[in-house]
């Protein structure tokens, strides 16, 4: 088993201040893989005092030098590509295919994004009225990331810190510590100076929250559940501090009569249980069009049934178990909640799939004839769980699609272009896929309403980090 009890603060491995175990499980053979500490709020102050000690020198260097240390980054993330993707697939139980080609391809995506746009913000602008505009490096960074794409949350949130000039203290999820501990390895054979990144690992309650509440913090970046991003927000309020978050979501995914629909639903559906599942901007609603209602539910049965699940370390397109004991008891409570609200289900249901009881595997379900005041409609599931419903008109599409809580990513088929554009205009949600079109990296990810707030990747996710100074010139002659 790995020993890996220590973080990284000021440019060093060290011991944590109190001993705390935790094992990190492998989730497809439920066995521990390696051991960390879960640290404490002393653990966090001493990070902060680092971070806020770099700072003073780290915000004074130029875009040219921090683009320099970006690309070095890359470039060693580039060479550990292969050990990035194998830690994913051993902690989270990403299948091996899926992380080497989605999980750890992410980590290469935004930081290329991230130095595109750093090549790009102006950091001076002069305004029209005859005052200059500063863009300054906010200072301090929390930021907690999950599980569910651990390396996508952490390139999201370190980079644009970095690049921008300011420091940080990470706390990834302590289900998932590995990668990111890979991560601080390579961001320390970068070369950034010392207390620029530090890693303490711990839980929300405690070391979350302590970085929350920390006065020397000027941001929170948190990614995880709309519960949990509550929270944050609430600590950090004493402080005023600034907070973005990009929470959970139940996308609409509406499909119309004239979609091309064997295309459609077969990518949709592989969408929506792509990553086990675990995905906050996965399609998990789709809204049918009455009169192909029949047709839809057949191929999406189709499908759902080719669908298998498989142990991640082997090559494939198969589904991977999901990430812990307490997300399998979740997913199974939601699947047998829709049981029980009537819905019909076309695929899978409760249980583990036959020959797969150790782990935390779960059958990919579809529930057909659903409505949307089911919990299945309502609760961000997070696992291999899609929702069918039918619609008659374009706007009760649009009611129904809207009708959520959340607003993070919404999918539209259609072949008419036009009407693909008017139904995304109208739907509240900060991402709008037509046709299956993919999220490139450089645009804004992030969403409405309960969803969070804020937007990350690419020039939108820099500015989150950047604090805004005007200097009011005296006018000339
Ligand atoms: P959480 O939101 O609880 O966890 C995400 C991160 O936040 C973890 O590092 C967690 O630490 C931390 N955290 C939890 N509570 C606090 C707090 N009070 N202050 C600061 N940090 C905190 O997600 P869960 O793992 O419990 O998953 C529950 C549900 O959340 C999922 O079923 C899914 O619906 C949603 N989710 C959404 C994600 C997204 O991408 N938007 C990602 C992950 C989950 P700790 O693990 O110790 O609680």
């Amino acid at each position: 088993m790995l020993d890996r009890r220590k973080f990284y603060i000021e440019g060093e491995w060290v011991a944590p201040l109190a001993q705390n175990d935790f094992e990190v499980i492998n989730p497809a053979t439920e066995k521990p893989i390696a051991v960390i500490s879960m640290g404490t709020a002393a653990d966090i102050d001493r990070a902060v005092s680092a971070a806020k000690k770099a700072f003073a020198s780290y915000s004074q260097t130029s875009v040219d030098e921090r683009l320099a240390l970006l690309e070095k980054l890359l470039d060693i993330y580039k060479r550990r590509y292969e050990e990035m993707a194998q830690t994913i697939t051993l902690e989270l139980g990403a299948p091996i295919t899926m992380s080497r080609e989605q999980q750890a391809d992410v980590g290469v995506g935004h930081l290329q994004g991230f130095i595109d746009a750093l090549k790009r913000l102006k950091l001076r602008e002069a305004l029209p009225n005859g005052d200059l505009l500063l863009r300054e490096p906010i200072g301090v960074c929390g930021l907690i990331t999950p599980w569910n794409w651990p390396i996508n949350q952490i390139a999201l949130k370190v980079v644009p810190a970095l690049a921008t000039g300011s420091t940080c203290v990470l706390k990834p999820s302590e289900f998932t510590p590995l990668n990111a501990m890979l991560y601080a390895e390579m961001v320390h054979e970068a070369g950034f100076p010392a207390g620029t990144f530090n890693l303490v690992n711990g839980d929300g309650p405690n070391v979350g929250s302590a970085l929350s509440r920390h006065k020397a913090i000027d941001m929170m970046s948190f990614t995880g559940s709309t519960r949990a991003g509550i929270a944050v927000s609430k600590d950090a309020a004493d402080t005023v501090k600034r907070v973005t978050l990009e929470l959970g979501g139940k996308s609409p995914n509406i499909v119309f009569e004239d979609a091309d629909l064997d295309d459609r639903i077969t990518g949709s559906v592989v969408e929506c249980f792509n990553n086990s599942g675990q995905s906050c901007d996965a399609p998990t609603r789709l809204l049918v069009q009455r009169s192909v209602y029949d047709k839809v539910v057949e191929i999406a049965g189709r499908v759902g049934l080719d669908a298998k699940v498989g142990n991640p370390a082997e090559e494939g397109s198969h589904i991977g178990p999901l990430v812990s004991e307490i997300q399998y008891g979740r997913v199974q409570a939601l699947i047998e909640a829709g049981i029980a609200e009537g819905a019909r289900v076309l695929v899978g249901g409760a249980g583990k799939p036959d020959g797969f009881e150790t782990g935390y595997f779960v059958k990919p379900t579809i529930f057909a004839d659903v409505n949307n005041d089911m919990r299945i409609a309502r609760d961000e599931v997070f696992g291999p769980v899609l929702a069918i419903m039918a619609f008659d008109t374009e706007e009760e599409a649009i009611a129904i699609a809207n009708d959520t809580n959340y607003g993070l990513a919404a999918y539209v088929q259609t072949t008419d272009a036009t009407r693909a554009e008017r139904v995304a205009t109208r739907l509240r949600a900060g991402m709008v896929h037509i046709n299956g079109a993919p999220h490139r990296y450089g645009s804004p990810f992030g969403g409405y309403k309960q969803s969070g707030n804020g937007r990350e990747g690419g020039m939108f996710g820099l500015e989150d980090f950047l604090e805004v100074k005007t200097l009011h010139l005296p006018d000339v002659g």
